[in-house]
């Protein structure tokens, strides 16, 4: 079946169609850049973002796929978490489409989304894999049995996720927003050893994060730094950070794999766009016999491919369709994988 995923959890307005799993189209209008000037995303300027962008993507999106609008089989949405004016936009305009067309809806969660995604890359996900979801609102380790219907929860971070600490650390070093990319590209010309920065919970026997103490300590480096009259090495203040936070990424998510006996991890979220946290989690997981997956990095960050992928795998599966009463969730948990 055709199934057309729709995203706006935040500032990307995402149109995704696939088949199965052949993805044929994944349009995204961004606000990003109506965001940069105030260093973060703001609710209202995205929420109005979406409800402009939504149509024309929805019709780039066809145009790429090279179908009708009534060939469309069912649509999904990305029904929580996120924002909750930019859900409601997403929502509101899916359940126009779906009731217009007399298809089915299926409200999904963005989170298992991200996970669900790979499976345009790479086939079927292994029943059970473990994955490490990192973006810019969560850090979490998850035990996936089934990604349509069973998704536990055995770890995340007690403070800041990984993306938004990549975001305050750009911030403290005046690099703009988001600062993801930035810092992955910065790094690469520093040394990642050059600042021994803190991991937190590193050995805590836990599958958790902490990521708050490592932003404070760069920014009380940073601090120093400039009271002293020096130069910020910032390639190394870069490289030093991106390693901690990968470093502890890798560590736990292997762990949890062992402790489990799963021998595959997929990692997704806009994080897991980062070079340097994919070539560490190959080495690490090569060294330790596990199989790893990570899409392309377009399809980690937000987009509407992730969401047809999941709507497609629950229409798969056979699961029912949301009432057209669906609800926005802004806090979803990520144990619900539709509702
Ligand atoms: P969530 O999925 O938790 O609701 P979100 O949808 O805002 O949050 P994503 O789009 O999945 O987040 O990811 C965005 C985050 O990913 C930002 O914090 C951004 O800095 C980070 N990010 C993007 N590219 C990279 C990269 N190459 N290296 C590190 N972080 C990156
Ligand atoms: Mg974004
Ligand atoms: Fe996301």
């Amino acid at each position: 079946p055709l199934v057309l995923g729709i995203e706006t959890s935040c500032d990307e307005t995402g149109v995704g169609i696939v088949r199965g799993n052949t993805l044929l189209a994944d349009a995204i209008a961004s606000s990003v850049d109506q965001h940069a000037r105030f260093g973060g995303v703001v609710p209202e300027v995205a929420s109005r973002a979406h409800l402009e962008a939504m149509a024309p993507t929805v019709e780039r999106a066809l145009a790429e796929a090279g179908v009708a609008f009534t060939d469309v089989d069912a649509f999904a949405v990305t029904a929580g978490p996120g924002l909750p004016g930019a859900l409601m936009v997403g929502v509101a305009a899916a359940k126009a489409y779906a009731l217009s067309l007399g298809k089915p809806l299926y409200g999904v969660n963005h989170l298992a989304a991200h996970v669900c995604v790979d499976q345009l890359e790479h086939g079927p996900l292994p029943k059970p894999c473990v994955a490490l979801l990192v973006s810019g609102g969560h850090s979490s380790l998850l035990l996936v049995p089934d990604v349509a219907s069973d998704v536990r929860s055995l770890g995340a971070t007690v403070d800041d996720a990984a993306g938004e600490a990549f975001d305050k650390v750009a911030r403290v070093l005046d690099l703009g927003f988001p600062g993801g990319p930035v810092i992955d590209r910065l790094a690469r010309e520093g040394d990642p050893d050059a600042i021994a920065f803190p991991r937190g919970k590193y050995n805590d026997g836990t599958y958790d994060f902490s990521f708050s103490g490592l932003k404070t300590a760069v920014a009380r480096w940073v601090e120093a730094k400039e009271r002293a009259g020096e130069p910020v090495p910032v390639a190394d203040v870069a490289a030093s950070f991106q390693e901690a936070v990968v470093d502890v990424l890798t560590q736990k998510a292997l762990k949890v794999c062992k402790d489990n006996d799963v021998r595959d991890l997929l990692i997704g979220g806009g994080v897991a766009a980062n070079s340097r946290l994919r070539a560490m989690a190959a080495e690490r997981c090569e060294a330790a016999g596990v199989r790893l997956r990570v899409p392309r990095p377009k399809l980690c960050t937000d987009n509407g491919a992730m969401v047809a992928a999941l709507g497609s795998e629950l229409v798969a599966s056979g699961a029912s369709p949301s009432d057209l009463r669906l609800p926005a969730d802004s806090s979803l948990p990520i144990e619900t994988v539709n509702l």
